[in-house]
């Protein structure tokens, strides 16, 4: 199979009438409806380093575009076109229909056109999704409004995900925690909602220890979190006990759920508008002027080995 028979086989979908030029042009053309500011992410997933190479390519496809719509989703951003660079070692039909069958369904989830990409062999799978959208100015979420006193919510069950990925690494492929992995749910809709409401939002990719304190040096600020207050799956505790659930919240990757921060004032509107979402919301800590984050289960402190994925 040539590369743009691969292309018109897997990738060649009905767009949205705001793609004036899709697929099989030099460039795609994209109209950004009146008065709304463009919002770009991109994101790499490289085999054995976001994910072994025997997760099912319909959860690597998935995941693919959840991890960018995380990231719009921490921006208060309507997702809505998405580029694909996929380098890879074969032309793998059914590895292909897995794939693109799992991204087109976060596609088809949240509204998403696929408007071009780029087809290379490489020694081993690398799939980079750009994704693009758009925001209202003035309601821009961003990392850097927390303030002194602003509390601290965090969505859905972090940890989950690292504690499937952990699993799928032993060779158990099935169960609540591994969908979470393979399945991430970017919380897009409550974004969008947030936005109005929360004063600084981040997505949960590295841990939400790392993540959150991300969030905490672009605010000037510090934080202490009780991890009696973090809202863990009955799976993770059940799976790994209450207190390494508990690290494993604080420190495993993958989660793509958000982290945010309101006003006490705030407080009330944002917990309707995750409810209104459908999302779950727990408040974890409070803000405070002494920058660095406090981890602490009561009236003492929680110690956590490493606080995150890094790279290099
Ligand atoms: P060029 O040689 O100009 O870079 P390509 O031959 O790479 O163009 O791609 C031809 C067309 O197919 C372009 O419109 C490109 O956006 C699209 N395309 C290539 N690979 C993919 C892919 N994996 N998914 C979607 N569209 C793709
Ligand atoms: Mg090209």
């Amino acid at each position: 199979m040539d590369e743009f028979a691969l292309i018109d086989r897997y990738f060649r979908r009905t767009v949205d009438a705001s793609v004036h030029v899709g697929i099989g042009d030099d460039a795609a053309v994209i109209e950004v409806p009146a008065g709304r500011l463009l919002v770009a992410a991109v994101d790499t997933q490289v085999q054995d380093v976001h994910f072994p190479k025997t997760l099912a390519a319909a959860d690597i496809g998935y995941r693919s575009l959840a991890v960018n719509l995380s990231d719009l989703a921490a921006m208060g951003a309507i997702p809505k076109w998405m580029t694909l660079a996929l380098s890879m070692p074969v032309a793998d039909p059914a590895w292909l229909e897995g794939f693109s069958e799992g991204l087109f369904a976060a596609a088809d989830e949240h509204g998403v056109s696929l408007t071009g990409g780029d087809t290379t062999r490489s020694s081993q799978t690398v799939i980079s999704v750009q994704l693009l959208g758009h925001v209202d100015a003035q309601a821009i979420m961003r990392r850097d409004g927390c303030d002194a006193g602003h509390r601290i919510f965090v969505t859905g069950h972090p940890g989950d995900a690292a504690a499937g990925l952990a699993l799928i690494q032993q060779g158990e492929y099935e169960g609540y925690l591994q969908r979470r992995f393979g399945r991430p749910t970017a919380r897009v809709k409550f974004g969008q909602v947030a936005a109005a409401i929360a004063s600084a939002a981040i997505d949960i990719s590295d841990g939400l220890a790392a993540d959150l304190k991300r969030l905490l040096a672009a605010s000037g600020c510090g934080a202490t979190i009780d991890v009696q207050q973090l809202p863990l799956s009955q799976a993770l505790s059940d799976h790994a006990g209450e207190d390494e659930a508990r690290r494993l919240a604080l420190t495993g990757g993958d989660d793509y759920e958000l982290c945010l921060t309101a006003s006490p004032a705030a407080e009330a509107a944002l917990f309707s508008a995750a409810e209104q979402c459908g999302v779950e919301l727990q408040c974890i800590g409070i803000a405070e002027s002494v920058t660095g984050l406090r981890i602490v289960k009561g009236d003492k402190p929680f110690t956590i080995d490493d606080d995150g994925y890094r790279h290099f």
